[in-house]
């Protein structure tokens, strides 16, 4: 096998386009199957209200590796940032915010008007994270490290005291640690975005990992996109289509086909038969080997291990259109700037964001879930009419499913309920609006075919993070069928719009061809 290979990824979504990409321009024979309409997965932008397009599910780019838009060149294919800063706002309920931006010295100064001593320590918090990240984010684009790998390297560069503080210092007792007021506290709190408890331990270690974001070099990178998410993947696409892969929507794969030696082909619902040297799985790793291929090829120890893959972190979506902006001016003053609503967090406190995970924990839709909302229309005139916008809300944490009664029961009022939420910081909001719905995540697995709606495909926890992602042993993108590999957001460095997983995949099949790029 070499450049005649041919490869068959499942899935469009970001990953699988990436790593499309990759091997299409390493001249292999690739075909990308996309079960639905339109490509993307949750990378995907969608008229949702007519004259109205939103980010269906990712809704800020901040995390997108830069060597992937480099190497597949997606700016020249449409791919356009507009970088924003302050990255958010956080109003809080006693009339009180603070503005989070890339320069931590300009967000200490907005903190000491809340707390003279949050604001020194926001500068000290800032620094131990930075030491972190600096190390951690080496590891974004290569096959994960061992644990002992990555204590030699923070050994090495005299850092062994933050990995230590991460593994077993819960976040909780960190921000506690360096923060007095409740304003900061819950700011802080907000970031640790799978590991909903924040007292266990290894929930800064995730948080740090998160935090490649906040703390990265290349701010041009991180903001709203220019037609929402989906053009990140359109770009993604339009790239690999150049370098010569073939992509098909509304081709739908039913089974993974395996013969004596490994992986044979994949077998369209419509019956439709593709041989295939090379099948990678852009799907979650649940649905890839309990659904696409039935158990077949895997041992039960195996199997055992992946049904019991936690995806239990889930979150929920409101999407709506909206004839004037919601006005924050009891937090911005009358004159202020419309870009500072590009991003806006509502979690008043440390312990609001503690119970909606307990709540979500116990099947309860909590009352309170933590608020990121976004208007990209501030920013980008594209997606909305002249003088109308549109806005999002990513809502976490929600349960996947309710204990007592079900989402579809509960799905209204719970809209309402966000309204109203919202309404108490602009008191406008409910008359903006021109339609709205919420996407539960019942609703984000039927439509983009994530199991549990798991917004990363597997939990992001410390036993499913690098080495142990998705198992202990596969965490180099193959499986235990020979010629089948993964490369979605179930594999290291796990979920978020990152390109990451894709291109670290598609290496690895570069290498075992013998081929570079
Ligand atoms: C509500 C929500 C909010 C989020 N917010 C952000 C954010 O703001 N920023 C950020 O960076 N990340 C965010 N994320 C996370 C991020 O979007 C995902 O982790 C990432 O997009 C996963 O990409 P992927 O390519 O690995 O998989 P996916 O996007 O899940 O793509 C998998 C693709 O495989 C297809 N597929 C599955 N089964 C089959 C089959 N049998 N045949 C053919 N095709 C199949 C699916 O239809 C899908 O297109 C969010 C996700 C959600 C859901």
């Amino acid at each position: 096998m070499g450049r005649n290979t041919r490869v068959v990824i499942v899935g469009a979504g970001h990953n699988g386009l990436v790593a499309a990409g990759y091997l299409a321009r390493a001249e292999l024979n690739v075909t990308v199957l996309e079960r639905r309409n339109v490509i993307g997965g949750a990378a995907v932008t969608e008229e949702w209200f007519p004259g109205y397009s939103i980010s269906t599910c990712s809704y800020i780019c901040h995390i997108l590796q830069k060597k992937v838009i480099d190497d597949l060149q997606l700016r020249k294919y449409g791919f356009h940032v507009y970088p924003i800063d302050p990255s958010r706002i956080h109003p809080f309920p006693n009339g009180k915010m603070v503005k989070l931006w890339h320069d931590d010295t300009r967000t200490s100064e907005d903190i000491r008007v809340i707390s003279p001593h949050d604001a020194d320590a926001w500068l000290e918090w800032a620094d131990f994270w930075h030491r972190a990240v600096r190390i951690l984010s080496d590891y974004y684009l290569t096959p994960p490290p061992s644990l002992a790998q990555l204590t030699d390297r923070f050994r090495a560069e005299n850092e062994e005291e933050i990995l230590e503080t991460l593994l077993t210092v819960p976040l909780k007792d960190i921000i506690n640690h360096y923060f007095e007021s409740d304003e900061v506290k819950a700011m802080v709190s907000t970031g640790a975005f799978d590991m909903g408890d924040i007292s266990a331990p290894g929930s800064a270690y995730i948080t740090a990992l998160y935090r490649y974001s906040a703390y990265r070099e290349d701010t041009e990178n991180y903001g709203i996109v220019r037609g929402g998410m989906g053009e990140i993947t359109q770009s993604m696409a339009r790239s690999a289509q150049a370098y010569g892969a073939s992509i098909r929507t509304d081709a739908e794969v039913k089974r993974i086909l395996i013969g004596n030696q490994g992986v044979t082909g994949v077998e369209l619902v419509n019956g439709e038969l593709l041989e295939a040297d090379i099948v990678m799985s852009n799907a979650d790793p649940k649905r890839t080997f309990l659904k696409l291929l039935n158990g077949s090829g895997l041992d039960t120890d195996f199997l055992g291990d992946i049904k019991s893959l936690k995806t239990e972190s889930a979150s929920a979506k409101f999407l709506c259109s909206l004839k004037e902006l919601p006005d924050f001016s009891a937090y911005l003053g009358s004159e202020y700037d419309p870009k500072n609503l590009a991003m806006v967090c509502i979690c008043p406190s440390l312990e609001y964001s503690e119970q909606s995970w307990i709540d979500s924990k116990n099947g309860k839709v909590s009352k309170t879930p933590i608020i990121q909302l976004q208007i990209p229309s501030v920013y980008d005139k594209t997606v909305a009419p002249e003088g109308h916008h549109v806005l999002s809300m990513w809502v976490y944490f929600v349960p996947s499913s309710v204990k007592d009664g079900s989402w579809s029961e509960v799905k209204q009022q719970f809209g309402e309920w966000l309204i109203n939420e919202v309404c108490k910081y602009a008191p406008n909001f409910r008359d903006a609006i021109i339609d709205w719905t919420v996407l539960t995540p019942e609703d984000i697995e039927d439509r983009i075919g994530l199991t549990d709606g798991n917004i990363r495909h597997l939990d992001m926890v410390p036993q499913q993070m690098m080495s142990r992602r998705p198992l202990a042993g596969w965490s180099d993108y193959q499986t235990p069928v020979k010629g089948l590999y993964l490369c979605g957001a179930g594999t290291h460095p796990g979920g978020e719009v990152t390109g990451a997983p894709g291109h670290n995949a598609a290496h690895v099949v570069l290498e075992k061809l013998g081929l570079t790029v």
